[in-house]
Order: structure tokens, then C-alpha cells, then sequence
């Protein structure tokens, strides 16, 4: 028997609308590329969220097309996730540090029609502008003051194009399946794969969210988003913030620690959202001032493990840590290690331990952790295996990606994470390892059997491995071990090989010769054996900084 109730569908569009109404004084405060500090309110955004929904409208902009963002977290990008989404399109976050042939890739890969760039990355545009689609329209993020001169033929004004159109918009219906957002995530070989998340999935993450963070989201609470809304919708917090009333402070560009300080203090941020590399920076700068930004009192650490280091410290301050866990795969957040008020009373080494492992699942995202062969084992805490995971805020499959699509998804339609973990019957996750072969550098992916495959090209190369070693700053970083032909490549010669595929970031940091390379039993490299070789490995930084 079917209940009675209503069905209306989740849009997107609806949170705004909410925010507008019920928390009209809810703040957005962004550093502006521009240079200087712009104040809103969600009633004032939500204003300017119609207008730019008839501008795209205007623009040819339909149901289902793609809309690209190339910028930094500020008010216009909010925006842009509203009025694309509201109007039925799809909000496509670029992200631009990827490598101008993911880039490329992507853009074409989304079949995205019109992209928005802030002024900042207008010159990386510019250099792309032959390899992207020809039809492909671009409009800048400023004023007409601030428009720079540009060879992007045709490059439009955003402000410009708000100009005098109706600040009122009459959202339309849709299937609340209908897609929304859409972000691309590097696969350990090949080409990034898309997210394609919907508006139920983008709502039900909202309100699932705050559930587990009860004392972040309170109307009027400052939360500062350093994760990027061009990386999985900056954790969900241009939607879970106006849908509970929480203020945002946008950081613009400037992300070191000493900017961020500022930024935080002047703004009294309460709660700060980012990867550990960030954190680090901003923790450099507490110590060096020799006091907290005034008002700041939580942080949220994810993308990569939570250091315990850098957890104590902020814990010796008084700041409460919160270790997340996610994927792009999930919205992102699939767990969170909010501290509830009986642990106030824990020993200190338990608390920590507590917080250095990645929390609690957050509701309705189902966990398993699966041997070699795929079956399930326990959640004793001891046992380890793969992560696989359920719900609504995972993804079914990778937009038009069939054969990712059945790399990651099990027969019974859960999706593998390629992390390796285990969890205790109380639910607790700790990730142990990572399963794929990628490494993250300060939150950022970085391909080693890409890598692999453009060394291996080289004549002086018979094989080779790149692996992730330790770093404190950036967490890893990537190692070339090479079993040369010869005497082997030099180091410039291999980076001049790969600069024509990479971003210089993603550049291996040092190349080491080996006679030969560890094998398995199936003549596979061994990475697992090369990164216990390498685990206390000095890159040429760390060397000379001793
Ligand atoms: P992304 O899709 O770029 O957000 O990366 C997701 C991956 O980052 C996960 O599968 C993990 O490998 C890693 N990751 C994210 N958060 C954490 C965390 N708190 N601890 C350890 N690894 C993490």
C-alpha cells in the first residue's frame, strides 16, 4: 500500500528561493578578483540568481545543455550553480589545474556550449582557444571596467548581460532526476571521468549533511569554503549553507596561509573547509602571530587524510577538528568525524585518536568492505579491505563512460572507492590505504600510470614506476623510478616528454635509476614493495632544506 502524500520533485532552485525567504540576511562575503571585498545577502542573490537565468535564456542557453565554470569561489559562481541548474542546463565545474589536454578533453567530452571564466584564467583560455569547439561562446566574469583585453573573439561581460533583465524568474518543473551539476575526476589511467549529479541528489546531500555538523550550520554562522567550487561543489556548501541560513566568506585566488588568516579574522569565519596542504599553511601562520583568527572555532579537514600533528595542534588551540571522508563519486561527503558534546570530557590522546580516523557515514550512504575476491568481511575494525559504497549521493555510473562505469560498480550496483579501509561495528571508517594508483598532492590528483605511459616512450627508458612518497606540505608527491637503457634520461629530458601532456605541478620530483624494478607474481611492477623501499625518501627540496 502507497502512502498519501504529496510528491513533489527536489530542485535545486527551491534552496535559494527557501534562503531568500527564510534567511534573507544570510551573507555572502567574496574576495573579488577585481581586488576588492563584495557583501551580499541571499536575498539580494537571489535577485541577481533570476536575472542571470534570463540572461542565459537569452543566450540560447536549453534544458540539458552543458554550462561551463573556469573560476574561483566567489558570489558570480554561486550564481552560476543557481541560475544554470534552476533553468534545467547543467552547472560543469572546470578545474583549472588540470592539464590543458584534460582540459581540452573535458570541455569537449561535456559537449559544453557556453563557458564563464573569471578574469584570472582568461589567459589560460586564451592559449586553449584553438583546441576547444569553435561554436563554444565565453563570457567573462566582471564588469565592463574590468574587462581585459582579450583575444577571445566575441568574449562577453557577465555583468553586461544581467543588465535590466527581470528580477524575478519563475523556475520551471522538471523530474527531479533531471541532471544538475556535472565534475570531472581523474581516473588512474585514460582520460578524467564526469560526475553527473542530479537535483535530487545535489538536495537529499543538503539536508543530509548539516545533520551530522549540528553546530556548523546555525543561521549566521561564518563558514569559509578554501575547497574549491570547481572541486565537487565545494563540498556541498553553496547548497548547505543558504538552506540553513549559514553565511559564506568566497577566499577569491589568494589561499596562503597568511591571506587566509587575514581573511578569516577580518570576517570572523567560524568554521573552515578545506584540504590538510591549506591547513598547514594557515597553521604556520597561527603559530607565527601566536593567536587564532578571531571567531574561528572549527575546521573540516578532507580531500586527504587529516595529519594527527596538525590535528593536535588545532585541538591545543581550541579548534575543533572534523576529519570528512569523500569523493567526487558522492557528492562529495560520505563520512564525518563531528566531535559530540560527551566527548568534551575524553582524554586527550583518545579525542585525537578519535579524530585522526575519517569519522562516521553519514546517513543514508551504506558502506562495505570487500576481500580480494569481492566478498564482504566484517566491521570489526581490524579487518581490511576495499571500500565500496551506496546511496543516493553516489554516483550510478560516469557520464557517457561505459567502460569506467563497469570498472567501478559491482554486480549488486555498489560503487568500488578504490580506498582501502576498514570499520569498526560502531560505524567508525579509518582509510588505510588507497587500492588505485594515484596520488594526490595538495588535494589534486595526479596519474602514475599516465605518467608511466609517456616515460615509457623514452629510448632510455626499459621501465619504470612512478609512486607517491610522503611530503609534508603537499601530503605526496610523485617519485620516477626508472630501470634505464644505457646510462638512462636525465630529469629534464623526461619532464621536457612530459610537459607535453602535463601540467608542470603534476611533474614527477625526482627520477631515481634502478637496476631493475620489484615484480609480483603475475610481472606486474610492484608498487607496494617500491613504496616501502621509498617511504622515507628525501625528495632534492627536502634534502637541501636539512
Ligand atoms: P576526490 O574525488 O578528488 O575528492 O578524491 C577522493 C579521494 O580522496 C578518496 O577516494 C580518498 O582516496 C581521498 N580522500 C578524501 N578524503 C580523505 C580523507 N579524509 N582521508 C583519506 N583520504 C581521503
Amino acid at each position: 500500500m502507497l502512502g498519501t502524500m504529496m510528491h513533489r520533485p527536489l530542485r535545486i532552485a527551491d534552496i535559494l528561493t527557501f534562503a531568500a525567504e527564510c534567511h534573507p540576511d544570510g551573507e555572502i562575503v567574496s574576495v573579488r578578483t577585481e581586488g576588492d571585498v563584495h557583501r551580499t545577502t541571499y536575498r539580494e542573490t537571489a535577485l541577481r540568481v533570476a536575472q542571470l537565468a534570463h540572461a542565459l535564456q537569452g543566450l540560447g542557453v536549453a534544458p540539458g545543455d552543458r554550462v561551463a565554470t573556469l573560476a574561483w569561489n566567489g558570489y558570480r559562481h554561486f550564481e552560476l550553480y543557481y541560475a544554470i541548474s534552476g533553468i534545467g542546463a547543467v552547472c560543469h565545474t572546470i578545474n583549472p589545474r588540470l592539464s590543458a589536454e584534460q582540459m581540452t578533453y573535458i570541455v569537449g567530452h561535456a559537449g559544453d556550449t557556453l563557458l564563464f571564466v573569471d578574469t584570472t584564467f582568461v589567459p589560460i583560455l586564451e592559449k586553449l582557444r584553438g583546441e576547444l569547439p569553435e561554436a563554444l561562446r565565453i563570457v567573462v566574469m566582471t564588469d565592463r571596467a574590468h574587462m581585459p583585453g582579450t583575444t577571445l573573439d566575441g568574449a562577453l561581460c557577465y555583468e553586461e548581460l544581467l543588465e535590466g533583465q527581470d528580477e524575478a524568474f519563475d523556475w520551471p518543473e522538471f523530474d527531479e532526476n533531471t541532471a544538475a551539476a556535472l565534475c570531472y575526476t581523474s581516473g588512474t589511467t585514460g582520460e578524467p571521468k564526469g560526475a553527473l549529479y542530479s537535483h535530487r541528489s545535489m538536495v537529499l546531500h543538503s539536508l543530509i549533511v548539516p545533520i551530522s555538523m549540528p553546530t556548523v550550520f546555525v543561521p549566521g554562522r561564518r563558514i569559509l569554503p578554501v575547497v574549491p567550487l570547481f572541486h565537487v561543489n565545494a563540498w556541498g556548501l553553496p547548497y548547505t549553507a543558504p538552506l540553513t541560513g549559514a553565511s559564506m566568506v568566497f577566499p577569491g585566488a589568494k589561499l596562503d596561509g597568511a591571506s587566509v588568516f587575514d581573511l578569516m579574522d577580518r570576517e570572523k569565519v567560524y568554521s573552515a573547509w578545506g584540504v590538510p596542504t591549506v591547513w598547514l599553511g594557515l597553521l604556520g601562520e597561527i603559530e607565527k602571530r601566536g593567536r587564532l583568527p578571531e571567531g574561528f572555532g572549527h575546521i573540516v579537514v578532507g580531500g586527504s587524510a587529516a595529519p594527527r600533528p596538525m590535528i593536535e595542534k588545532f585541538e591545543a588551540r581550541g579548534v575543533d577538528v572534523c576529519h570528512a571522508w569523500g569523493m567526487t563519486e558522492m557528492s562529495p561527503i560520505g563520512t564525518t568525524g563531528q566531535q559530540s558534546p560527551a566527548m568534551a570530557e575524553w582524554p586527550k590522546d583518545r579525542l585525537i585518536d578519535w579524530k585522526s580516523r575519517q569519522g562516521r557515514r553519514v546517513f543514508s550512504v551504506d558502506f562495505k568492505i570487500v576481500d580480494e575476491d569481492g566478498r564482504p568481511v566484517p566491521h570489526d575494525g581490524k579487518t581490511v579491505g576495499e571500500l565500496y559504497v551506496r546511496g543516493n549521493t553516489v554516483i550510478g555510473g560516469y557520464f557517457e563512460n561505459a567502460s569506467a562505469t563497469a570498472a567501478a560498480m559491482d554486480a549488486d550496483g555498489w560503487f568500488g572507492t578504490g580506498d582501502v579501509a576498514h570499520i569498526t561495528p560502531d560505524g567508525i571508517l579509518t582509510i588505510t590505504d588507497r587500492a588505485k594508483d594515484l596520488i594526490k598532492s595538495g588535494g589534486e590528483w595526479i596519474s602514475s600510470l599516465d605518467l608511466e605511459n609517456v616515460v615509457m616512450a623514452h629510448p632510455k627508458v626499459a621501465n619504470c614506476a612512478v609512486i607517491a612518497v610522503p611530503h609534508e606540505k603537499w601530503d605526496e608527491r610523485p617519485l620516477l623510478v626508472v630501470a634505464p637503457v644505457g646510462e638512462g634520461p636525465t630529469k629534464a629530458e623526461v619532464d621536457e616528454l612530459l610537459l607535453k601532456h602535463f601540467a608542470r605541478w603534476q611533474l614527477p620530483d625526482d627520477l631515481v635509476l634502478v637496476e631493475e624494478l620489484p615484480l609480483t607474481a603475475t610481472g606486474k611492477v610492484s608498487k607496494l614493495t617500491l613504496r616501502r623501499q621509498f617511504a622515507q625518501y628525501q625528495l632534492p627540496e627536502q634534502r637541501a632544506a636539512v
